[in-house]
């Protein structure tokens, strides 16, 4: 019989999907964000997975990949439980914006961080209405979740990929070696996860870059650092108009996931309809490919094509459409194209592609040494 799971109203009943709704962000008119709650839980027990989208409120993929998926059909055969919530950033999906009105960060950057509470400093800003959502919705995922996949978009016409995240442990408390050993076999577990769910790989970046850029505060980073389960974030290409095709192989890769994870039986789906960039190597991603000045980028390499340093990546015109500067823009390493930057006409400085590189960097890593002594109020 499946263990009951909770979460805001929403409670699991064997066989069945329930739908309600959890407490998330109160705003000074005294309206308040509820985030939506599905819980479908299989008549076998097995394990849970999350599975979460809508925090960046133009990326429409994810939702359509739920909504596509968890049906009466897929809990007749389930054994565990799905714990599902649509709409992550209510503000930001009525407003199509990525960070919603009432914080000014990304709100995939505000997942709890692992390090110690300090006394909080007078002289700056408290924790925003998101990071104290999120600090009560970690609690839950802590106490329930096995595996985690968030969804997501990014260009319009990238292609469907999954972000890799490295494993970090610590080395300030325990067994150093014990520790790398758990944070070894973690990793492990989710190459497994993401070879089941079939898709394109990107690697994110390195350790320092990562912290810098505060994706271990994600929500597939916080769930794999802190709840050291198995998790990933998954990218949909374009994100106001969803494309069939992604949407039906992320739902057939999300039921792979199950069947993996042993909570769905038969074979592993084939993934159709879309492009899988298999490079032959590790990859990460990158913004490398830069405008070198203020012109025209006619974007030659498409995303899904595989890449050899010096390869010509755009044309550069003048806006008469004369060349400009050297002409062309070329692949600074190997790798594979993920997305365009939107548009033609660049500054210089703007980023005019998503790559990813190869990437020779360790997939478990300690955390920085001075991580969990720079803990801020
Ligand atoms: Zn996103």
């Amino acid at each position: 019989m499946s263990k009951e799971i909770r979460l805001g109203t929403a409670v699991s009943q064997p066989g069945t999907i329930q739908y309600g709704q959890w407490d998330g962000i109160v705003h000074p008119t005294g309206h308040s964000d509820w985030l939506p709650v599905i819980i479908a839980q299989g008549k076998q027990d097995g394990p849970c997975i999350w599975l979460t989208t809508g925090i960046h409120g133009p990326e429409h993929a994810g939702p359509a990949v739920l909504y596509q998926l968890i049906t009466q059909e897929l809990v007749d055969q389930l054994a565990g439980t799905i714990v599902a919530i649509p709409a992550l950033s209510p503000a930001g999906i009525r407003t199509k914006s990525y960070v919603p009105y009432h914080v000014d960060t990304n709100p995939n950057r505000l997942w709890p961080d692992g390090r110690p509470k300090k006394e909080p400093d007078p002289e700056k800003t408290g924790l925003s209405s998101v990071e104290e959502a999120f600090a009560r919705l970690f609690e839950p995922l802590l106490a329930t979740a096995d595996f985690l996949i968030d969804y997501h978009n990014a260009q319009i016409g990238s292609i469907s990929f999954v972000f890799r995240d490295r494993v970090l442990y610590r080395t300030d408390v325990g067994d150093t070696e014990a520790n790398k050993a758990e944070a070894e076999a973690l990793s492990a577990k989710m190459d497994g996860m993401i070879a089941a769910y079939g898709h394109s790989v990107v690697n994110e970046y390195a350790v320092d870059r990562y912290i810098k850029n505060d994706l271990h505060r994600s929500t597939s980073g916080a769930a794999l650092q802190l709840a050291r389960i198995p998790s990933m974030t998954l990218e949909l290409g374009t994100g106001l108009m969803p494309d069939p095709a992604i949407v039906n192989a992320s739902a057939a890769g999300t039921r792979n996931v199950l069947r993996w994870a042993g909570m769905l039986p038969g074979e592993i789906e084939p993934i159709t309809g879309i492009t899988v960039v298999q490079p032959g190597y590790q990859a990460r991603r990158t913004l490398q490919a830069k405008s070198p000045g203020a012109c025209v980028v006619l974007h030659v390499a498409q995303p899904g094509d595989v890449v050899q340093k010096g390869d010509v990546l755009a044309e550069l015109r003048d806006v008469w459409g004369r060349p400009f500067g050297e002409g062309v823009v070329r692949a600074e390493a190997d790798g594979f194209v993920v997305g365009r930057s939107h548009g033609i006409y660049f500054y210089p400085g703007q980023t005019l592609f998503t790559l990813a590189i190869r990437d020779d960097a360790p997939l478990v890593a300690p955390y920085p040494d001075d991580y969990f002594k720079t803990g801020e109020g």
